[in-house]
């Protein structure tokens, strides 16, 4: 059976949207090259936690940090370190100064050793740009806006994950300002217990991050099969249910992201891609398998290959931020749901359509369980098979109350599947179970970390780790 849909105008509304899916808003873009030349505090992405600094300190070379480092060391500073405001919690918003490392934006690609150096205002879109002409790819999130600062200590999630692991997993070496004011190396050899935490554990909570050091990898062309339509829950329910158990068996060359939103008192608005990296049948025969275990398929499907670049930037386009006022929380999925899960959780969905509300989800896996929850600090691996975020557009000026409880509820629908667990480069100000959702088991490592290189609690915010005991 083929389910009908109007599809057209979905896809055009589509046409930038990423795991986010946030559809473009040209009122809202933002050039980035723009702004990153000018000394203009930085749009942050969720204008909910704007607030304006009285001071803002650009750094442009490591000596700009010394001299703020005398200031840290007379303590009592409240500060936020930024690259570009992409925090949906407005961790890197402060009213009294943001520390801005945007301009420290250096690219510098090995060929030889195919490794790529880099600052923490570099955003994923110059990296995607440079290493392409190489043949060469960093896996990193889909949104190409966020810059290296932030993405890449918190995890960082994308199309090559499955095929190579998260971000950090490609980090060989950081170099960072830590609270004494001295610029460490961490890497496997020196000070690896903070190159433990800095593989997870953000960057935010250990000191100002300089300079990074990646691994890149080798790609071919990408090829994208991309699904969308507006369909009933109980048929959406056997669809998605199918697209988890495809996803669970699939190689590591195939990503799995799909997205979808309440639209009206019956229909569930759906978009979801199969990207394999390599072989083209790969994603086309996935996307088949699901309409086979299914039983029926989503009612537009494409198809499209191109080069890693050219898929990115269909994915998300190098210069778009799209900010806007936003309710975001994330989970980790522990199992694949059966189609009477997921019914329940579209139908809870579909009742509440009324106050907009949706969520992504991608299939972890691949390359990103090959090592342990304790082998890096970022603790979700072996747990999780997919990561969701719930997102709400909330409205400016408004107490939003019953907008940010239609997340909670859609959160708590899938709470007795989930892993307990949250992304901490998707941080909530209000999580339940706190900073136990972000590190698990492994936060009291993290604490006696940050006890060894910030035992004044220098680098502190709404979410960071504590000082171990
Ligand atoms: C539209 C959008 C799409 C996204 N898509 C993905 C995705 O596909 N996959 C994924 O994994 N994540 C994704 N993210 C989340 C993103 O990885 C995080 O928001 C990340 O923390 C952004 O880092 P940043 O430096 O760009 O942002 P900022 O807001 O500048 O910083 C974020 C955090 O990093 C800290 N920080 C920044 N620079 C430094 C520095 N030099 N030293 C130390 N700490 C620093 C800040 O203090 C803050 O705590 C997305 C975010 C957005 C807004």
């Amino acid at each position: 059976m083929r389910l009908k849909g109007n599809t057209r105008r979905q896809i055009l509304k589509w046409v930038s949207a990423s795991l986010l899916s946030i559809p473009v808003s040209k009122a809202l873009s933002f050039s980035v090259a723009k702004a990153a030349q000018e000394n203009e505090p930085i749009v942050p992405f969720n204008l909910r936690f704007k607030s304006d600094e009285r001071e803002r300190i650009f750094v442009e070379k490591e000596s700009d940090l010394i001299r703020f480092a005398k200031r840290l060391k007379l303590g009592k500073t409240s500060f936020s370190i930024q690259s570009s405001g992409h925090c949906f919690a407005g961790l890197s918003q402060n009213q009294n100064i943001v520390v801005d490392t945007r301009k420290l934006n250096k690219i510098v690609f090995d060929e030889k050793r195919q490794r790529l150096t880099v600052g923490p205002g570099t955003r994923i879109g110059t990296v995607n740009a440079v290493t392409s002409n190489y043949g060469m790819a960093l896996p990193a999130g889909y949104c190409q806006t966020v810059a290296m600062g932030g993405h890449v200590c918190g995890g960082g999630i994308g199309i090559l994950s499955r095929s190579f692991g998260l971000t950090c997993d490609q980090l060989l070496q950081v170099k960072i300002m830590t609270a004494d004011g001295s610029f460490a190396v961490a890497n496997n050899e020196t000070n690896s217990d903070l190159f433990w935490a800095l593989r997870g554990g953000g960057a935010s909570n250990f000191g100002i991050v300089t300079e990074l050091v990646l691994q890149t990898h080798r790609v071919s062309d990408l090829t994208v099969v991309r699904l969308s339509g507006r369909h009933q829950p109980h048929q959406l329910a056997q669809w998605i249910s199918a697209w988890q158990k495809v996803a669970l068996r699939s190689p590591k060359e195939l990503g799995f992201q799909l997205y979808c939103s309440n639209v009206d008192g019956e229909n569930i608005e759906i978009l979801a891609r199969i990207i394999s990296n390599g072989a083209k049948n790969l994603a086309v025969d996935a996307e088949r398998m699901v309409s086979k275990i299914a039983g029926l398929s989503v009612s537009y499907s494409s198809t499209y290959t191109g080069s890693f670049l050219e898929v990115a930037d269909m994915l998300w386009p190098r210069d778009y931020v799209g900010s806007d006022y936003l309710d975001i929380r994330s989970d980790f999925l522990a199992h694949a749901l059966s189609p009477t899960e997921w019914y329940d959780i579209l139908i809870s969905m579909v009742k509440d359509w009324r106050k907009r509300v949706s969520f992504s989800m991608e299939a972890l896996g691949g390359n990103i369980d090959r090592i342990s929850n304790e082998e890096t600090a970022f603790a979700h691996r072996t747990t999780a098979k997919f990561i969701l975020q719930y997102t709400s557009r909330l409205r400016q000026d408004e107490p939003n109350t019953a907008r940010i409880q239609a997340v909670k509820r859609l959160q708590s629908s899938f709470t007795p599947y989930t892993t307990g667990g949250a992304y901490y480069n998707y941080p909530e100000r209000d999580r339940a179970n706190g900073l136990t959702a972000y590190w698990g088991d492994n936060l009291p490592r993290l604490t006696q970390i940050k006890k060894k290189y910030d035992p004044e609690n220098a680098f502190n915010h709404a979410l960071s780790i504590p000082v171990g005991k």
